[in-house]
């Protein structure tokens, strides 16, 4: 089976739920492979329970959303870091 993706604009409502204001436009460093790039590039996978974002480049989980009861977790782990403006 194949699982498709579509781009990270997809999360921007959970992730501006998560940060207060829209962050696709914020810029990540991939701790896998250092590629740098906004989180609208982010490839994301949203048919689980949670909202996954790979690196569009070696495709790593970057970054994990998922909605407990009233709360927003995000997971940043497979970022170095992430500028948000
Ligand atoms: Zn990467």
């Amino acid at each position: 089976m194949t699982v498709s993706h579509v781009d990270g604009n997809r999360a921007g409502g959970i992730l501006a739920q998560a940060f207060g204001r829209d962050v696709t436009d914020a810029t990540g460093v991939c701790a896998w492979c250092g590629h740098r790039h906004v989180l609208a590039e982010c490839h994301v996978y949203d048919q689980a329970p949670g909202i996954v974002m790979r690196c569009p480049i070696c495709g790593n989980v970057e970054m994990v959303i998922v909605e407990v009861r009233t709360e927003v977790r995000v997971s940043l782990r497979g970022f170095r870091y992430v500028n948000i403006a």
